[in-house]
């Protein structure tokens, strides 16, 4: 298995951890492991069963408002699991709450367990930063794709959230531009960010409309690239993976510190939670990040 696992990502590493526990690190991040945290989770390790098995990292809202309902000791306990595996405490995340918008909160410490131990008192929030040392961040994805961000002489860290529309936002300023722009604004130089873009829809499975791919088109000619591509059916297969490599070029980060993970979560729907291949019946993947 770990063979396969392994030649899914091609751009991470993978890991099986206690309690098998499948996770992916970026060697240009893991290289920098001594003080910075980081992992994207896959679905197997869990306790969870059907279609949110195994490794569920989301609470669900009630049961049947919400029809990816797991019990929330199943979530915990899986949030404890990949915990293990990576080394934060589930019970100190701080977590997003995403609608695929372009905000961003700079978590502190009075933010530490916010949507675990207790409410998040924010709403719309798809991208979060830190630089506080033991504060984990967390994201869910299931075929949106997570940014993971790390300045090492500002020591600041950020994990988004960006499916179509946190990747393009209104066109100019998309999530990975808001993400830099305001890790700049804190004090880091964009020439020095490390960035990753994660497993994600990826350009061999994620259609789109035309309506989708038009709004990709302006950000595609100004770098004479080709990021929608006509499928043969009316529909357009759509590269996330370009665009947020682009945009983050736009905002001044080096081509050379940016990873693209490579992994297709429509592809590889057996490791991956995917939305789409689960026809809206699955669970959620997870993005976490920690200074150490
Ligand atoms: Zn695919």
């Amino acid at each position: 298995m770990m063979e396969k696992w392994q030649a899914a990502v091609p751009g991470m590493r993978a890991t099986v951890a206690e309690n098998g526990v499948l996770w992916y690190g970026f060697p240009a991040l893991l290289a920098h492991g001594e003080r910075l945290l980081h992992g994207f989770s896959s679905r197997v390790g869990g306790v969870s069963c059907g279609a949110q098995g195994t490794l569920n990292l989301a609470f669900a809202k009630e049961f049947p408002r919400d029809h990816n309902y797991d019990d929330p000791q199943n979530v915990l306990e899986n949030l404890r699991r990949y915990g293990a595996a990576l080394g934060f405490k589930a019970e100190e995340l701080v977590f997003s709450q995403q609608e695929h918008g372009v905000n961003i909160l700079v978590a502190t410490d009075e933010h530490r367990g916010c949507g675990v131990t207790r409410g998040r008192g924010y709403s719309n929030i798809d991208g979060l930063i830190t630089g506080v040392r033991g504060l984990p961040l967390i994201t869910h994805h299931a075929d949106c794709a997570a940014l993971f961000f790390y300045a090492p002489q500002a020591q600041l860290i950020g994990v988004a959230h960006a499916g179509w529309r946190g990747t393009i936002g209104d066109g100019e300023l998309g999530m990975g531009k808001a993400m830099v722009r305001r890790l700049v604004s804190l004090g880091a130089q964009a020439e020095e960010l490390l960035c990753g873009i994660s497993p994600s829809a990826g350009p061999c499975c994620y259609q789109v409309g035309e309506e989708v791919a038009a709004q990709f088109a302006p950000l595609a000619a100004r770098h004479g690239e080709q990021l929608a591509r006509p499928d043969g059916t009316g529909r357009y297969l759509l590269d996330i993976w370009q665009a947020n490599r682009l945009m983050l070029i736009e905002a001044g980060v080096p081509a050379a510190n940016i990873s693209i993970a490579g992994g297709c979560t429509i592809c590889h729907a057996d490791i991956f939670h995917s939305h789409r291949a689960g026809h809206g019946h699955r669970g959620s993947l997870a993005a976490v990040m920690m200074l150490r």
